[in-house]
């Protein structure tokens, strides 16, 4: 498999920011998401075998490991990797993070929990929402949905979105993550995305709803 990056940090977004991590960041992305954040890791990559990567994930010695990318799920290998990777008794959780183009029930093995990130307008792509209704269709307690924010089109979007799948998000609650813009500063991201979400009181009213920014942009950490 394609590797960009084997390191330890913390969880820098979604529910589970701040848990201390192993990291593997696959490379490659077929994707042109117009505010990608990993542009680093859509090409190229260093080849490794499954056992080369759990060596290198277990020297680490943390036991929660985040699968990342570019899109992991455009890997060929990725359940089989999974799967070993799982199997490991040093593996307590695995976190698969997905812009969710990609919908594979096969990479559902034990221990796998899975964040989804779809892309909304402002990030340029046709986001297929079939592929995001197999996942909370089907694994409803193994996946998380996080969405990205940048515009008033891309909250309308979202809310669409909630409207429709309303059982799920009222159990699992609506997380925001504010989109960065290059070359800006990422706390303007922060306070844009809260006052969108602020203004939709029906929708604060409903739902549990968090704005959740990146903490590794704001603090300066991978
Ligand atoms: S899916 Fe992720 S890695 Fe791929 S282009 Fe979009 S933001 Fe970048």
């Amino acid at each position: 498999m394609k590797v960009y990056e084997i390191f330890s940090s913390v969880q820098g977004e979604g529910v589970d920011v701040g848990l201390v991590a192993s990291f593997v960041r696959f490379a490659g992305c077929p994707l042109k998401c117009r505010y990608c954040d990993t542009q680093e890791a859509r090409i190229g990559g260093t080849e490794f075998s499954h056992e080369e990567i759990i060596g290198e994930l277990k020297n680490l010695g943390l036991s929660y490991v985040v699968v990342t990318g570019g899109e992991p799920l455009s890997q060929d290998g990725l359940p089989d990797f999974l799967f070993k990777l799982s199997s490991e008794t040093w593996v307590k959780r695995i976190f698969v993070e997905t812009s969710g183009f990609f919908y594979k029930a096969d990479i559902f093995v034990k221990k796998v929990f899975v964040n989804i990130s779809p892309k909304p307008p402002s990030m340029g792509m046709d986001f297929p929402l079939e592929s995001l209704e197999n996942f909370i269709v089907n694994f409803p307690d193994r996946v998380q949905v996080k969405f990205l924010i940048l515009s008033e089109e891309d909250l309308i979007w979202i809310l669409k979105i909630v409207r429709k799948y309303e059982n799920y998000f009222s159990k699992k609650g609506i997380i925001f993550q504010p989109i960065g813009i290059p070359e800006k500063p990422y706390s303007e991201s922060v306070k844009r995305a809260i006052d969108l979400v602020m203004r939709e009181k029906t929708i604060l009213f409903r739902f549990n709803v968090r704005v959740i920014p990146q903490i590794h942009k704001l603090v300066g950490i991978k």
